[in-house]
């Protein structure tokens, strides 16, 4: 259970979760939201190109996203096992991730899915504070959740551990290992 993606609405905690699971499952967090951000405080060009469509809550090109996620997955770290969060974000991502991994024989092992109501989320985001966490474009995101991300459930349903989401965060923590650990070795 080393090669993993996590999928959930803005929101519903996977960064959180993805931090301590990192740790607990000994394999890199990968966020392309992180990811993306560094870029911008670091003001690369690839930050300058990508500031405008993150502050819209809009999903970065795929030709973009996809390549700097098929770079960070090359890097020594991730040759084990890692935990990817917020990528992929749409089908074509999917497929791309599915192409990378087959490339070096590899292939995901689970799909972790943050199941939470959208109205809980909203409150949670507005308490952030993040330059994209303005209520508009939380619902902005929310809706390209639902018409982008939320396909990927169907096209994961073999490989989907679907987790209640609500709740403190250790006992998300546990529930999430929990499914892991129950998920049968093999199973397609
Ligand atoms: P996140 O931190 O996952 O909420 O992502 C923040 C923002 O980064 C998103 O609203 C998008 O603008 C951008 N982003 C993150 N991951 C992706 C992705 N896989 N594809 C396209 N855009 C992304």
């Amino acid at each position: 259970m080393t090669r993993l993606v996590l999928v959930g609405p803005p929101g519903a905690g996977k960064g959180t979760q993805a931090g301590t699971l990192s740790e607990k499952l000994g394999v890199p967090h990968i966020s392309t939201g992180d990811l993306f951000r560094a870029h911008i405080g670091d003001g690369t060009a690839l930050g300058r190109s990508v500031k405008g469509i993150l502050d819209a809550g809009k999903l970065v090109p795929d030709e973009v996203t996809n390549e700097m996620v098929r770079e960070r997955l090359a890097e020594a770290d991730a040759q084990d096992g890692f935990l990817l969060d917020g990528f992929p974000r749409n089908i074509a991502q999917a497929e791309v991730l599915d192409k990378i991994l087959a490339e070096s024989g590899h292939k995901l092992d689970a799909v972790v899915e943050f199941q939470i109501d959208e109205d809980v989320v909203v409150d949670r985001l507005l308490s952030r504070g993040r330059t994209d966490d303005t209520e508009e474009v939380i619902r902005h995101r929310q809706h390209v959740y639902r018409s982008e991300t939320e396909p990927l459930l169907n096209h994961y349903r073999d490989l989907l551990l679907t987790v209640d989401a609500v709740g403190d965060v250790d006992e998300v923590t546990s529930r999430v290992l929990r499914s892991l650990d129950e998920k049968p070795h093999g199973q397609a």
